[in-house]
């Protein structure tokens, strides 16, 4: 085959088949974008087992077990209020997995969508004032001279730091994307028959894809900090990670957003994200965004038709 015609049959495949339906949900002719949700509470596990991914300390509570909380809480609304959808947890435990297999999870669940739950946290603030001064001597060209030294008081304050943010993964790690794509998606695909690696084909379908996830990401991300800030809640905004990046969130190959429901270095945020309340609130704002999003996907695909669920 030449590559034009390897290309035109990619696009053919990827505009008919990009958003598949289950034949066996809702109307015939219309297609469900948004399935299979995968939500990963972050962290998990003890410190000797996680290592560096143990996660943040609040006074009262470990990150781990607020996400892992809220990510609970979150499936529970979610299968209430979007019943059509189906949720898979990447732990429902307090275990240690790492980003890879947590992102390998997901992958393998053929997820449509990935939200990852994290707490924020920042260190205590540090001043410090002059309270005084003393004097020295020293010895300047072969003279004596009295110089004055300022004394210092240092403390410590809690940051105040607060608010909600939600992360997509930075521009720079593209590539990832790609190569995640790559390796996941078509696998069991009629376009197996074609090359995967180094094929023209394959990378623009993949580039198109990750164009488009980048796209949902950001829109989801955006709506989320609205849902939270009507919520009442302090909206920090949708963010991307530039230099960092996040390694799971470009791993999976799927739109993927990460959620920092609020500081746990703030006393007051800290009662609020690890309180039932708080964590029900969280979950509702959260699940009326994927809503939103669900139903712009739908009027996408499907030509300005919601699928009536
Ligand atoms: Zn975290």
């Amino acid at each position: 085959m030449r590559k034009t015609a390897i290309i035109f049959i990619g696009l053919v495949y990827f505009f008919s088949q990009a958003y598949t339906t289950d034949p066996v949900q809702g109307d015939k002719n219309q297609k469900q974008p948004l399935k299979r949700i995968v939500i990963d509470p972050g962290h998990g596990g003890s410190a000797a087992a996680a290592g560096k991914f143990y996660g943040a300390s609040g006074k009262h509570m470990e990150e781990k077990d607020v996400a892992l909380a809220i990510g609970l809480q979150l499936e529970k609304v979610i299968h209430e209020q979007i019943p059509d959808v189906e949720v898979i947890m990447t732990r429902t435990t307090d275990v240690f997995n790492s980003p890879i297999v947590k992102a390998n999870k997901a992958n393998a669940a053929k997820g449509d969508l990935f939200i990852s739950i994290h707490c924020n946290d920042v260190g205590p603030t540090r001043h410090r004032e002059v309270i005084g001064y003393t004097t020295r001597t020293v010895k300047r060209k072969g003279k004596k001279v009295t110089q004055r030294v300022p004394k210092y008081r240092t403390w410590y304050e809690p940051n105040l730091a607060q608010g909600t943010e939600t992360y997509i993964w930075g521009v720079g790690k593209t590539k990832d994307k790609e190569e995640a794509l790559m390796e996941n998606n078509f696998s069991d695909t009629a376009l197996l028959t074609i090359e995967k690696n180094d094929n023209p084909a394959m990378k623009m379908i993949n580039s198109m894809r990750t164009q488009e996830f980048a796209k949902r990401s950001r829109a989801l991300a955006e709506t989320v900090e609205e849902e939270f800030v009507k919520a009442g809640r302090l909206s920090r905004g949708a963010k991307q990670r530039d230099e960092k990046g996040i390694w799971v969130l470009q791993a999976v190959a799927m739109p993927a957003v990460l959620i920092e429901v609020g500081f746990l270095s703030n006393p007051d945020e800290e009662a609020f994200i690890t309180s039932p309340e708080g964590q029900l609130q969280i979950a509702e704002s959260i699940t009326k965004a994927i809503k939103r999003y669900k139903y712009s996907l739908e009027l996408q695909v499907n030509g300005g038709k919601p699928s009536g669920k």
